[in-house]
């Protein structure tokens, strides 16, 4: 659970995606026919051979489905910001990383701190409109992998 709360009030994207079946890195014994090729893992054994077969240990690859890492996605800009980046249930929610006309507002604070937003005269198309426009390279790179809906609203935060 985290301590700083922040708050963002505007137009967002909110990016849905499915697992994808990847080849990732796994690490341990590398005899196919071994009762332990099965528990192969992520990081590197301390153990230069296999404690069960005796065959040498490494690297080899498996399938695995994964959900995209928005910081893939987004390549290398930083002007949107991924929020739930673990992707784990496969939405991630991008909010501008940089102020501007369509960038919402955000707000944030430790415990205690009040905050009072008119949102009375705010026109929620226009600012859509306009963060579709403003992230057009980030979105495109985005659609790439995901499902983008552009949306306006509040996304709260705890880190
Ligand atoms: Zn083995």
């Amino acid at each position: 659970m985290g301590l700083y709360m922040s708050m963002y009030i505007g137009p967002y994207a909110e990016a849905t995606a499915s697992a994808v079946e990847r080849e990732i890195a796994v690490y341990g014994c590398t005899n196919r026919q071994c009762a332990r090729w099965k528990d192969r893992e992520g990081w590197p054994l301390a153990a230069a051979f296999c404690a069960t077969c005796g065959s040498p240990t490494g690297q080899t690859t498996k399938k695995s489905k994964k959900h995209p890492s928005p910081y893939e996605a987004l390549g290398e800009s930083e002007r949107l910001s991924p929020i739930s980046d673990d992707g784990a249930d496969g939405v991630c929610y991008f909010i501008p990383n940089i102020r501007g006309d369509g960038c919402g507002e955000r707000l944030g604070g430790d415990r205690g701190e009040d905050h009072h937003l008119d949102l009375s005269d705010v026109d929620r198309e226009t600012e859509m409109k306009k963060f579709a426009e403003q992230f057009s390279e980030e979105l495109d790179a985005l659609r790439k992998v995901y499902d983008v809906e552009i949306c306006w609203g509040l996304q709260v935060h705890w880190s």
